[in-house]
């Protein structure tokens, strides 16, 4: 009997990456990174949940995008620091957690 997460990483082996519907699969583990949003009611999507499966190179596209949304969002500010978009969004490297990474 499959537990009900092997169940969902069965179903998500099947379907692959949502964007380039690849499978993203590394011996038997899925590689896959997970945009998800559950909107509220102070949204213009209230009720609405999404789960966006990506792998990896869907993935980084996708980091790449927002890197360039975020520049043009605070480029101007006084306190901007282009070297803080690099890393954006990582909280782990190499195994070692590290808050200022965020
Ligand atoms: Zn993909």
């Amino acid at each position: 009997m499959k537990t009900i997460r092997e169940q969902k990483w069965a179903t998500t082996a099947k379907r692959g990456c949502d964007a380039c519907r690849c499978g993203s699969t590394a011996g038997d583990h899925l590689e896959f990174a997970t945009l998800q949003a559950d909107w509220g009611p102070s949204s213009q999507h209230d009720g609405e949940k999404y789960e966006v499966r990506l792998c990896e190179s869907c993935f980084f596209g996708t980091l790449g995008y927002v890197k360039q949304l975020r520049r043009s969002h605070v480029m101007f500010e006084d306190d901007y620091d282009p070297s803080a978009d690099a890393r954006l969004g990582l909280i782990v490297e190499n195994g070692n957690h590290d808050e200022d990474k965020t």
